[in-house]
């Protein structure tokens, strides 16, 4: 998943601004982190980028800090929010009901700028998004534990202008893209061009793998004819000389014996330039199937000539 750090690295270098879109990206964040209800929120992760920004933006965002932020170093952290309070100062910010049971939705009447809508997903993806590494194949995702959010978010996505797949996956509900183009896409808009880039570049190195290959394979299947061809002819051309017609064959095909029987690598147009003078691949066909013709009458005399 090194490719899925990458991205994130990229999306968490962008500056916490706006404080709508600080908002936006921390609900993001928490509708597709590990746990968020009334009595936590719990957000895993081991992005560095995203250790750093956390605190950062829920500062802004709602002005609080977490109760619990991992230690420095490398590999899982875990932040915690768990008092009441902050709990409620986040509920209300986002116009979740507080009491009764609550499942939670995405609120889109807080997403109405597109700014916000960005931040939004570029949240869910930092929370709960992975990304394959184009070079081993294309795969995007957005996984969340809660129900409705699984089915809004793809309304939202196409909204956008994209066309998401939906699927289930150990309670989990995902959204997710399988195009290079439609990854490519959604990580410019999320703000990672760069990773973006690196699709683009996989999928350009893939493609241009494949048709070397391709034309490899159809260079070998025409080299295999044209030896198959020039097995035949060189056979032929030895029959001639074995029974000793060759001699008295023209010019022109004796120079078409010889070449052939010099080069036996070379295919028939190549041959055809190498005549004194150059002849056409036509012309030079000719002359090798009238040598075989000939060939073929000797033994159908029995070759008895020596
Ligand atoms: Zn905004």
């Amino acid at each position: 998943m090194a490719f899925s750090a990458d991205v994130k690295q990229e999306l968490c270098r962008q500056s916490v601004s706006r404080r709508c879109c600080a908002q936006a990206e921390a609900y993001g964040i928490l509708l597709f982190c590990s746990a968020f209800d009334r009595r936590q929120a719990r957000i895993v992760t081991e992005s560095p980028g995203l250790k750093e920004r956390l605190p950062v933006l829920f500062r802004r965002a709602f002005k609080l800090s977490f109760d619990q932020v991992p230690e420095p170093g490398e590999g899982k952290g875990i932040f915690l929010l768990e008092s009441p309070e902050k709990l409620r100062t986040v509920f209300d910010s986002f116009d979740l009901e507080w009491d009764g049971a609550v499942s939670m939705h995405i609120n889109l009447a807080r997403l109405e700028e597109e700014h916000c809508r960005t931040a939004f997903l570029r949240g869910a993806f930092l929370a709960g998004g992975s990304v394959t590494d184009p070079t081993k194949g294309y795969h995007l995702e957005l996984a969340t534990s809660h129900y409705h959010v699984g089915r809004e978010a793809p309304a939202l996505l196409r909204e956008a202008g994209f066309e998401p797949k939906e699927t289930q996956r150990k309670g989990n509900h995902v959204v997710y893209f399988k195009h290079s183009d439609h990854i490519e896409d959604f990580l410019t808009f999320l703000g990672a061009p760069v990773s973006a880039m690196g699709v683009m570049a996989a999928k350009i190195e893939r493609d241009i793998r494949g048709s070397v290959n391709r034309q490899v394979n159809c260079d070998s299947a025409n080299l295999d004819k044209t030896v198959a061809a020039a097995r035949e002819q060189t056979a032929a051309i030895a029959r001639l000389r074995e029974s000793g017609r060759l001699d008295a064959l023209p010019d022109k095909l004796k120079e078409a014996a010889r070449l052939r029987l010099e080069n036996p690598e070379l295919n028939l147009s190549q041959l055809a330039a190498l005549c004194g003078p150059p002849v056409s691949k036509s012309a030079f066909n000719h002359r090798m199937r009238k040598l075989m013709e000939l060939a073929q009458a000797g033994a159908g005399k029995g070759g008895g000539e020596t």
